[in-house]
């Protein structure tokens, strides 16, 4: 693995990096972030404090291993959008009636940060993709700003795609199929997999637009992603927009390079401690069953399901007769969802079935686990890079945001998994109409752990991949070019401004 060293003849960069308010924007983000301490660049990452609580573990690591890196913590106006303390994100935590104002308090911020940036004069900024204003800000004080994506190349030539030609609009049902028009490969999809903005225009595709000039204002993008992964989509990408743009993953890999930082990931340093004795019960389990024999199955940081859905998930599992460890949330006040799943999980863990693990998994240290054979999965775009990291293959059933084009990418470029075929799109914070039958959870399942020649073919792609993303970060890989790259050209611009 790749370690590399500051250059003490060179100037040093001053950076900010500033994360949106949920969980999978933080992570990868912040691993970026790091990263550039990694290389020498001075980073401060400003968030506010409970949403600092899922990394701030990290940052204490890299900073006792001489890395300049910090937090710098602005404090959230709950009181003033009449918000609870400590909602302050949009999380699976977040009361759906609560999210406009968590919008709110970003936006009493906005001024707040903005003076941060005209104090600590960085030489450069690296802002979450939802926060478009910031181009502006920093065309004002004269320094260049990078638009963080928290998706794939894919999902974000297949919106432009949609966005350009409207293929939807010209179907009779919504559940006829298209084509994605002018992309590198033939991807269908039914009007009820898109999201709702893309189908018929709302507030989120005013944002949208806005998000997609300020891009075009920025000095590029940066996503977690790597060439050999969606190399055809990274081009595309680039052309259309006509922006610069860096892959630097898989970050996770990069950043997260001991186990100590796999196991601080995501939790704050109270969390970790309390779960370390459950944590010892289900790696015990784990490291006792036979190579590639085990089920992940977790649908990411924002997803519950109803309880109809988590029955079908129990049968479907106990019915495959395959081992597996389920990251589950509760609904709460729901006490026949929380019955069920207590006494299913009394049930599996005596036979010896399977491990519930409630609300956060250390997915990372879970997922390189020899005993993993496979996940189950909303294909979460960093869950995707994650999976194909350790060469895993999937059974894919998207739920939200763009997980049906990152589905696309997994199924039928790639050829590294097997659809459970979910046919409706919802959004993050609500339920939707389709419950998702036990049987076709389990063929999906059965393909994936017992597919025979297939599997053997697609285990081989998956394996095939994910050398290429140890080779992407490590000297003279594509990520690990593009980060000098980037980091080289900054330094010139900041040359110049001197
Ligand atoms: N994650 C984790 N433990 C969990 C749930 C999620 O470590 O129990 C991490 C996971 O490794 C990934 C991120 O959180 O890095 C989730 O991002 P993803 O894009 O996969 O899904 P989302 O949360 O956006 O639905």
């Amino acid at each position: 693995m790749t370690i590399t060293m500051e250059n003490q003849n060179e100037p040093k960069l001053k950076s900010i990096f500033l994360p949106f308010l949920s969980t999978s924007h933080i992570i990868p983000l912040v691993d970026m972030a790091r990263l550039f301490a990694l290389h020498g660049v001075d980073v401060t990452i400003v968030s506010t404090k409970h949403n600092s609580t899922i990394f701030q573990n990290s940052i204490d690591l890299d900073s006792s291993r001489g890395r300049s890196i910090r937090t710098h913590i602005i404090e959230f106006p709950a009181a003033k959008v009449g918000l609870p303390v400590g909602i302050e994100s949009f999380s699976v935590n977040t009361p759906k009636e609560m999210t406009p104002k968590v919008y709110m308090g970003l936006f009493l911020l906005q001024p707040e940060i903005e003076s941060l940036f005209e104090t600590l004069q960085p030489d450069f900024i690296v802002t979450d993709m939802f926060f478009p204003w910031t181009a502006d800000v920093a065309t004002k004080l004269g320094f260049p700003r990078i638009m963080f994506h928290g998706a794939s190349y894919l999902a974000r030539s297949a919106v432009h795609s949609v966005e350009l030609f409207t293929p939807h609009l010209k179907m009779e049902s919504d559940t006829e199929k298209f084509v994605l028009p002018g992309l590198p490969d033939e991807l269908e999809m039914t009007r009820l997999q898109i999201p709702d903005w893309l189908r018929s225009p709302n507030q989120y595709t005013e944002l949208m637009k806005i998000i997609k000039e300020s891009e075009r204002k920025s000095f590029g993008s940066v996503f977690n992603s790597f060439y050999e992964l969606e190399s055809d989509y990274y081009d595309h990408y680039k052309k259309v927009m006509g922006t610069k743009s860096w892959g630097l993953g898989p970050v996770s890999l990069w950043a997260n390079q001991d186990d100590s930082d796999k196991a601080a990931r995501g939790y704050s340093k109270e969390e970790e401690s309390e779960k370390k004795e459950e944590q010892e019960g289900w790696l015990k389990w784990l490291n006792s069953k036979t190579e590639c024999s085990v089920l992940y199955v977790s649908f990411g940081s924002m997803n519950k399901f109803p309880y109809e859905q988590l029955v079908e998930i129990a049968h479907a599992l106990e019915d495959s007769g395959h081992d597996f460890i389920w990251v589950v949330r509760k609904n709460e006040g729901n006490g026949e969802s929380d019955d069920f799943l207590e006494e299913f999980e009394k049930k599996v863990k005596e036979n010896g079935k399977g491990y519930l693990i409630w609300g956060w998994a250390p997915q990372l240290l879970i997922l390189e686990n020899p005993a993993i054979g496979g996940l189950v999965s909303h294909c979460g775009w960093n869950t995707v890079v994650e999976s194909v990291n350790v060469g895993l293959p999937t059974v894919t059933w998207p739920l939200f945001a763009e997980h049906f084009f990152n589905e696309k990418l997994v199924v039928d470029v790639l050829k590294i998994g097997v659809p459970v075929g979910a046919k409706e799109w919802r959004n993050w914070n609500e339920f939707g109409s389709e419950v998702v039958k036990r049987e076709e959870i389990g063929n999906a399942i059965r393909l994936m752990m017992e597919g025979g020649e297939e599997e053997v073919a697609m285990r081989k792609r998956v394996k095939k991949l994910s050398v290429e993303a140890k080779k992407a970060v490590q000297v003279g890989g594509s990520s690990y070019n593009n980060m000098v790259e980037l980091i080289k050209e900054l330094k010139e611009i900041k040359l110049a401004r001197v």
